[in-house]
Order: structure tokens, then C-alpha cells, then sequence
């Protein structure tokens, strides 16, 4: 009997879970050999224990099996009754079909007390009683060359080849990109039908006064990504984009520009962060942007609050009724802030102002397509020019102590300074206690090792003045290295930096590790990024960084390499519950988007199955038992 408790550890509520709860791998025991049990007994040790023997004869011969306490075997395994087995894995030939060994055997994610032999009887016996009704629409099937669902599940489990495999697994995971897609055409139709609060007007002449009051000119994809927003604020539906560029690209002064607009047109806007060393760099730069112009910037943390036409703030920004008069609403960074969070932002009012979300991570255009389809995108591809690439070197544990001498020889000798980024230990983004203590630790460890040179450091647990005044002897130049943790910044802009140091990389995606490189290259001075790692094995990995200097690039390798769990911010999205469909097969992806354009408006079938699925993702979210099947698809071998 599998036990309930356990059963929901794996997600598995009903029959149909069971079902859909596919094979990771398949074992190949096509080759097991059989024969007919001769003799069988039990055999006590000394120590207590007991081993079972079995002695089987096949046409090769007489064989002796071999287990250890299981005596309850000897009472299945008796004389005269046949037998298949192969590596491991063995069952009575009672007639039926062989299910463990002589075929391709499924292999299943387990937990503990549910054996993948327990599961495959179960579904096996399932298969047999259970027919499921198939949703899809018959001529998605026909158009996409699928095969029935019942047909799929049965191939999926049982197969009797490896195209069986194939054709099963093309059909499962269309079905699950498929949902996925009628999921994000249902947010995207009811952002749409939302009410816009108001409808903004472009002043032309204005806005390309303060373009030109800028120290630089726009690049062209700022121009391009300019006119695709201001395009949307000119609408009268609510604006709902979302703004990708590295770090560095210059968001900023788009998000800028945006408010400017709602400014010119008499109402506020605000531009949440996550962080409150964000929201005061943002409000510095804003304030240098508008110097020229009677716009009041506000900026709204735990510790101030200030008034302003343009409202910079943390989340603080949640707690102020801003109502009526907001135009705009900007989100910097928005995978750091929860569903939750957000939403709330918006549902501040009854109608619903302009959107625009901005991130430094780079989406990988399978995942846009999918996860992000409800949004429009738009993509600052270029960096403003004079930018710098970045020499990168990941430095194996025997090169460290003289990577230190260099780094020091490079502080004395130029003046630059360096960040060394020490990762954390919890991979859920959120800075613990244990943190702190490693963070410190090696803080107190470098101070010795960088004896005669200024150290500072600094983590999320600080206090704001503490915090800040530390950056502010950064920026002077008084400390010369900084040793943080990744939650510290995303955004900061310290063009004297030079050096950046990543410890433990191997913690990290390729992708963050480049957002992270991004904070050096911002000046004149030649820059450089040193990745440590005492893990070997990651090293090929990490190298891919000395060659490649494109975000979007690393994150598809990430994608690839690692599967989708580090693509940050994705969770809230129901991603993790893709168990077979790859967020990298863009032809499966292009096929199931189109079918779900195709199948609107939905039937009533097609609905029930999505909100059968909506009620799924809840229940994830709520017990928060995405692991196992993240484990599953991260075994999972690529296609
Ligand atoms: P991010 O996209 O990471 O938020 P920022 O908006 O902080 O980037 O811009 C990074 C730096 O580049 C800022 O100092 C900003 O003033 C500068 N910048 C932005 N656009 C341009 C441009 N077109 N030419 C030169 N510098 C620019
Ligand atoms: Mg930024």
C-alpha cells in the first residue's frame, strides 16, 4: 500500500496524477533472461541477518540468485515457478506482461517509502482501468501530427521502443506548453479588458527637449525600445511591457522619459525597486535627468517619505495611497518582487495605470515565448558605446593566492577598486543569517590576506545609514576592495571599479554571473573579472564566461546546461511544472502557441482543463513541493 502522506510528496493526489507522473529514465532490460526456479531457501548469518538464494535454470545453464534480508521472497520465489530478471531487477512470469524486466523498464522519481518497482505496478495496473478524456481537440491533433492521450500515457510508461518514447513525449509535452500558452492568453485578454486610468497625451516637442538636455544621445535600440513605450502609453488599454536589457544598457533614462509623459500630462508615477540602495541611486540619477525641468522626484524607503511627481521607492511605495493621479507605474528588477507585491501595486486603484516592467536577465526567447508570452517585449540589445568588454579569467584554486597579489598590484598601481561577490548559501535568493556569518568570515580572512589595503563590507542585513555609509566611502575611494553578497546590488554604478572577484561561482548560472561582471566596465579604465571556483567539475562550465560576453547568450546556455532552475524569477510563473516539455524547443513552443491562438475562443472542455490545471499550480505553490519535479527534468537527458 503506498502510503498517502508520501504519494503527495511526489504531487500525486488521484489516479490521473498517477498517470501523469512520467519516467525520468528508462532502464534497457530488453536482454533479462528467464527460467524456471529449481530450489529457493533462506540462509541465516551469525550477525542475525539472513540471505535469500535462489537457484534458477535457464538455457544457458544453471543460476543462483542472491538477496539479502528479504526473507518474505522465499514464499513468492517457489520451485517450478518461472522467472524473468535482469541486473537488478526480477518478477514471476505468471503469464501476463513483464513489467520490471524484458523491456524498456520506467524509471521514476521517488521518494522515500515509494520505490519506482511500487509505482510502475500501480500504473501499470492504472493503464489497464482508467481511460482519461482526452481534451485536445481533434484537429490540433491532426494539424500537429499528435497522438491520443490515452495511447501517449501508455508509451510514456510502457514503451516498446524508443520512437514510442518519442511520439508519446511529443504529444505530453505539447499538452503542457499548450496550457501553458491558453494560461498567458487568458492573463494577456484580461489585462486587456482592465480599464486604463488615464489616457495619456504625447507632447512631442517636450519630450524631445529633455532627450536633448541629456549628456548623451540615445543609442538605437534606446530609441527603438522609446518608441514602442511611448507608442503604448499614447493607447488607451494599459500598457503591459516588459523592458530587457544588461546591466548597463540604459533603462533608466527610458523608464525616465516614460514619466516624463505622465508628468507633461498632469499625473505622478513611481518607480518601485527592490532595494533601497536602488531606489536612492535611481532617485539621484532621475533628479541629474530632470535637473532642467520643475518635476519633483520623491523618494519613498522604510525611513523617508517623501512627495513628489515622480516617486522612487522600495515597496515602501505599497503602502502609500497614490490613487487617482498615477499615470505610470515603473518596476525595476521585477523578478525580486513577488506576484503578490505586485499585483498589489496595481490593484491600488479600480482602473489600472500604465505598466512597465524593466530586468537586467536576459530571457531566452523560448522562455519569452512561453512563460512571458502575456507581456510585451521590448529589448535593449545594444550597450551606449565606449563600453568596455570585460577580461575574464576563472581561476582554479592552485592560481588563488597569486590572482590576490595581482588584484593588489592592480589597486596600488592604478587606483581602481574591486568588488569581491561572496555567494549565498541558500539558493532561494534570500540573504539567512548563515549568510552573514560565512560572508563575514571571509571578510575577516581577506582583511589579512589584503593586510595593507581598506576593506569594507557589506550585506543586506546592515542598516540602511550603515549600509550607505559604506557605499559612500566606495565612492570616495576611502575603501578600496567591497566585499558583498549578490542580493547587495543589481543596479549600483561605481565606474572606478575595475577588479570584480566572484567566489564559489560554481553556486551560480552563467547568466548572473555575467549581471554580476556587469558591474565593473563602466569607465574608461580597462576592467576585470575573476571567477573562483574549488569545483572542478564546474570549471568547463564557468569558462564558457572568458569567451562570451552576451547575457542572452549565457542564459540559453544556462537553460541548456542546467535546465530552467536558474532562470530567477520564473517560479511564480508555473514553469516548474513542466515535467517533459523542454523551455528550449522553440519548434514544440511555436506549434502549441499558434494552437492555442487557433482554439480561442475556448471550448467548454478546453476550459474545465484549464482551470483543472490552474488548480494544480495552486496546490505547488501552496505546499511548495516544486523540487521534485525540477530533480526530474534536471535529469532529464536534453533532446
Ligand atoms: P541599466 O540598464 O543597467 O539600468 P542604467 O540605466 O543604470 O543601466 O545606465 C547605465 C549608465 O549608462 C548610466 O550612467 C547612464 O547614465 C548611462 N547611459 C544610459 N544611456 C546612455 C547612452 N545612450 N550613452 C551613454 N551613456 C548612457
Ligand atoms: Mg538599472
Amino acid at each position: 500500500m503506498l502510503s498517502k502522506t508520501a504519494l503527495e510528496k511526489l504531487n500525486i493526489f488521484s489516479d490521473e496524477d498517477f498517470l501523469h507522473h512520467y519516467p525520468f529514465r528508462y532502464e534497457d532490460l530488453t536482454n533479462a533472461v528467464s527460467g524456471i526456479i529449481v530450489s529457493s531457501r533462506n540462509l541465516y548469518t551469525r550477525s542475525g541477518k539472513t540471505i535469500q538464494k535462489i537457484i534458477v535454470q535457464t538455457p544457458a545453464g544453471n543460476q543462483e540468485l542472491t538477496w539479502f534480508n528479504q526473507p518474505y521472497l522465499i514464499n513468492t520465489f517457489l520451485p517450478g515457478k518461472k522467472i524473468s530478471f535482469s541486473g537488478n531487477n526480477y518478477e514471476l512470469i505468471t503469464g501476463g506482461e513483464l513489467i520490471h524486466t524484458g523491456r524498456l523498464v520506467p524509471v521514476y522519481p521517488e521518494t522515500k517509502g515509494i520505490s519506482s518497482k511500487a509505482l510502475r505496478r500501480r500504473i501499470y495496473n492504472l493503464l489497464r482501468t482508467v481511460k482519461l478524456e482526452d481534451w485536445l481537440p481533434e484537429k490540433i491533433k491532426q494539424k500537429n501530427n499528435l497522438i491520443d492521450l490515452n495511447s501517449a500515457l501508455q508509451q510514456i510508461h510502457f514503451p516498446k521502443n524508443q520512437a514510442q518514447i518519442n511520439t508519446a513525449t511529443k504529444r505530453l509535452s505539447f499538452d503542457e506548453l499548450f496550457l501553458l500558452q491558453l494560461k498567458a492568453i487568458e492573463h494577456q485578454k484580461a489585462w486587456k479588458e482592465k480599464k486604463l486610468s488615464h489616457q495619456l497625451q504625447l507632447d512631442q516637442e517636450k519630450i524631445l527637449n529633455l532627450i536633448a538636455s541629456l549628456p548623451f544621445s540615445l543609442t538605437q535600440a534606446q530609441n527603438l525600445c522609446l518608441k514602442q513605450i511611448l507608442s503604448d502609453l499614447e493607447k488607451n488599454q494599459p500598457m503591459n511591457r516588459l523592458l530587457q536589457g544588461e546591466v548597463g544598457s540604459g533603462k533608466t533614462v527610458i523608464a525616465a522619459i516614460a514619466m516624463y509623459v505622465s508628468y507633461l500630462n498632469g499625473f505622478k508615477s513611481v518607480l518601485m525597486t527592490p532595494t533601497e540602495i536602488l531606489a536612492q541611486q535611481h532617485f539621484r540619477t532621475l533628479k541629474s535627468v530632470f535637473t532642467n525641468t520643475p518635476i519633483k522626484i520623491g523618494l519613498v524607503t522604510k525611513s523617508v517619505k517623501n512627495d513628489g511627481d515622480i516617486l522612487v521607492g522600495t515597496h515602501a511605495l505599497l503602502f502609500r495611497k497614490i490613487k487617482e493621479q498615477l499615470g505610470l507605474i515603473v518596476i525595476d528588477e521585477q523578478h525580486r518582487f513577488g506576484v503578490k507585491q505586485r499585483s498589489q501595486l496595481i490593484s491600488q486603484t479600480k482602473t489600472t495605470p500604465h505598466l512597465l516592467t524593466m530586468t537586467a536577465t536576459p530571457i531566452p526567447r523560448t522562455v519569452a515565448l512561453t512563460v512571458y508570452s502575456d507581456l510585451d517585449f521590448s529589448i535593449l540589445d545594444e550597450m551606449p558605446s565606449g563600453r568596455k568588454v570585460v577580461k575574464t579569467w576563472v581561476v582554479p584554486p592552485e592560481k588563488r593566492l597569486s590572482a590576490y597579489r595581482w588584484i593588489e598590484s592592480q589597486i596600488k598601481t592604478y587606483q581602481t577598486q574591486a568588488f569581491i561577490v561572496c555567494p549565498l548559501i541558500d539558493p532561494s535568493e534570500k540573504e539567512t543569517m548563515q549568510d552573514i556569518k560565512a560572508v563575514t568570515q571571509e571578510f575577516n580572512q581577506l582583511k589579512s590576506i589584503f593586510n595593507q589595503l581598506k576593506l569594507g563590507l557589506i550585506h543586506g542585513r546592515l542598516k540602511s545609514k550603515d549600509k550607505n555609509t559604506i557605499l559612500e566611502e566606495f565612492r570616495k575611494n576611502k575603501i578600496n576592495i567591497l566585499v558583498a553578497t549578490p542580493v547587495i546590488e543589481v543596479g549600483i554604478d561605481f565606474p572606478n571599479a575595475t577588479v570584480m572577484i566572484i567566489e564559489n561561482a560554481e553556486r551560480f548560472g552563467l547568466a548572473q554571473l555575467h549581471q554580476l561582471r556587469g558591474r565593473v566596465g563602466r569607465s574608461e579604465k580597462k576592467s576585470y573579472c575573476l571567477i573562483f571556483s574549488s569545483n572542478r567539475s564546474a570549471i568547463k562550465r564557468l569558462k564558457y564566461l572568458e569567451t562570451n560576453c552576451s547575457g542572452l547568450k549565457l542564459a540559453e546556455l544556462d537553460l541548456k546546461l542546467r535546465g530552467p532552475g536558474d532562470l530567477y524569477g520564473l517560479k511564480q510563473h508555473g514553469f516548474l511544472q513542466l515535467k517533459l516539455a523542454s523551455l528550449t524547443d522553440i519548434n514544440l513552443i511555436n506549434l502549441s502557441r499558434q494552437a492555442a491562438l487557433d482554439c480561442q475562443p475556448l471550448t467548454w472542455l478546453l476550459k474545465k482543463q484549464l482551470e483543472k490545471h490552474k488548480i494544480k499550480l495552486c496546490l505547488h505553490y501552496q505546499k511548495e513541493k516544486f523540487l521534485p519535479a525540477v530533480k526530474a527534468n534536471a535529469e532529464r537527458p536534453l533532446n
